[in-house]
């Protein structure tokens, strides 16, 4: 049993909440300059163990910064996240700053523009510390896969921070940043969310812009925060929602003041338990957690009954053949001209094609590109894609009908707590089956959030799932709120 072992070494130092730094800005007790030099400090101690910064961007950090102390001295109105220090994921793009992926194939790349959800963050007033490690194109679900080594979990150094976001999470756990962005394309904001015991935001498709994104599965993709607190994270959300002419999937729906609806009472909110995610595979420690989580639900004044979602068992092939289709067509792209990485030593135009994208690629991303054009192949197409396509839309139903019948759903984050690094990164298989309760919201296009809920014998953190139907993130918050409440 890994979650046995000693902790080997925490680097978990638990931040001033996003709501007190944002008030003593106000207050001139705090100094926005000031703390992001202590979040670079906190950076220089703890980024060599944990890797969790692949670039920094401190000149556009301390402009920002001398920008709200500057404001604020006169009295200015300040945004809601004036001089918050704040870390982004390296698969949105941000202006001027190297941008990877996580890849070798993008090595060298500065893009030309803000993503949409940096640029929001950007106008709030935040401070842009830096670009943050993850698996190759968003594909892991360890941050094993990253061409710029692994991030270690701030809880135990030994064990990895889940991924693909790991960390963006990692960040947040061992407060070398106050909040950050991740994206979450089948449970990549949730699961290491769950491994660093900080809370991990997944919007409904849609609700966030994904310009700017470095896309993995189109249909799937999403941007989301990540805090320390249920509260915080729904402040960062409500900077970054909303519609985006720059992005045609995103929602036209006005965005609520989500820190604000998380602070009614979850009294009175049906909540669903759904028994497909409480069966085999499931960590005896994980249940008790998550099944202490629900009680503390019923003690806040939530009904509790169960739901049935019979297809959630077809769920991890249906997301590994959309995704990995589309992932193949977006990866297309990269073919050493346009973009970073272009190999050396080719005297032909396609061996310059092959060549880069051979030695630009990690071993994960190119399975993936296999599987995916596989898929997409004539003779395949029927049986595997739009048969995946047809299964998600049952699965999506089932959700629907779920939700005529109960406000919330909450489930595992994750069967396991945090593994140890290399303990699955020989098995691909292993890795994708961990992914059973994090790929259906993200196939149905439901939003959830992910909130600590326990720890287990050896101090290794849970994540309680708590989903909602498209657009209700509000009452996911509230859900987590109590959760969170309870854990005291
Ligand atoms: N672990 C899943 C995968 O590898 C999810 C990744 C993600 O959400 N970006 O596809």
């Amino acid at each position: 049993m890994p979650s046995e072992t000693k902790i080997a070494q925490s680097y978990v130092e638990k931040p001033k909440t996003l709501a007190d730094l944002r008030a003593g800005i106000s207050r001139g007790s705090v100094k926005a300059a000031d703390l992001a030099a202590s979040y670079y400090d906190r950076i220089d101690q703890a980024n060599p163990r944990l890797n969790v910064y692949l670039s920094l961007t401190q000149e556009r950090a301390m402009e920002q910064a001398t920008r709200v102390d500057t404001a604020a001295a006169k009295g200015d109105p300040l945004g809601p996240l004036a001089g918050i220090p704040v870390g982004i994921k390296d698969v949105l793009v941000m202006q001027g700053a190297p941008t990877t992926a996580g890849s070798k194939i993008l090595k060298g790349y500065r893009p030309p523009y803000d993503a949409t959800a940096v640029r929001k963050l950007d106008a709030a007033g935040a401070v842009l510390l830096g670009k943050i490690n993850c698996d190759e194109f968003a594909m892991g679900s360890s941050n094993e896969n990253s061409a710029y080594g692994p991030v270690r979990n701030p809880v135990d150094t030994e064990r990895v921070p889940g991924g693909s976001s790991g960390g963006s999470a990692a960040a947040v756990a061992a407060n070398m940043a106050v909040a950050t962005l991740g994206s979450d394309t089948g449970g990549s904001i949730r699961q290491p969310a769950s491994f660093c015991g900080v809370v991990g935001v997944l919007p409904t498709y849609g609700r966030v812009s994904r310009y700017g994104l470095i896309a993995f599965a189109s249909s799937l993709d999403r941007v989301g925060p990540f805090a320390a607190n249920v509260r915080d994270a729904a402040t960062m959300l409500g900077v970054i929602a909303g519609h985006d002419p720059k992005d045609a999937t995103s929602s036209p729906a006005p965005v609520p003041d989500y820190a604000t609806e998380s602070d009614k009472p979850a009294e009175g909110l049906r909540i669903g338990v759904p028994a497909e995610y409480f069966g085999e595979g499931l960590d005896p420690e994980v249940r008790a957690c998550i099944e202490g989580g629900i009680q503390a639900l019923e003690t806040a004044g939530c009904t509790v009954k169960p739901v049935s979602l019979p297809h959630t068992r077809y769920a991890i092939p249906t997301y590994y053949l959309v995704a990995t289709a589309e992932a193949s067509a977006n990866l297309a792209r990269f073919d050493g001209v346009r973009y970073g990485y272009r190999s050396p030593a080719s005297d032909t135009l396609s061996a310059m094609y092959s060549h880069s994208r051979d030695e630009g690629f990690g071993a994960e991303v190119k399975r993936r590109i296999l599987l995916g054009t596989y898929a997409l192949s004539a003779g395949y197409y029927d049986a595997y894609y739009l048969k995946a396509q047809q299964v998600r839309r049952l699965l999506a139903e089932e959700f629907l009908r779920a939700f005529a019948k109960v406000d919330a759903i909450v489930t595992p984050t994750a069967p396991t707590p945090a593994f140890k690094l290399g303990e699955k990164s020989g098995d691909p298989l292993a890795m994708y089956l961990a992914d059973i309760y994090t790929v259906t919201a993200s196939l149905a296009g439901i939003c959830g959030v992910t909130v600590p809920c326990g720890v287990t014998k050896a101090g290794l953190p849970v994540g309680m799932q708590v989903l909602a139907a498209h657009l209700n993130e509000s009452t996911a918050f509230r859900v987590a709120r109590a959760v969170e409440a309870a854990q005291g």
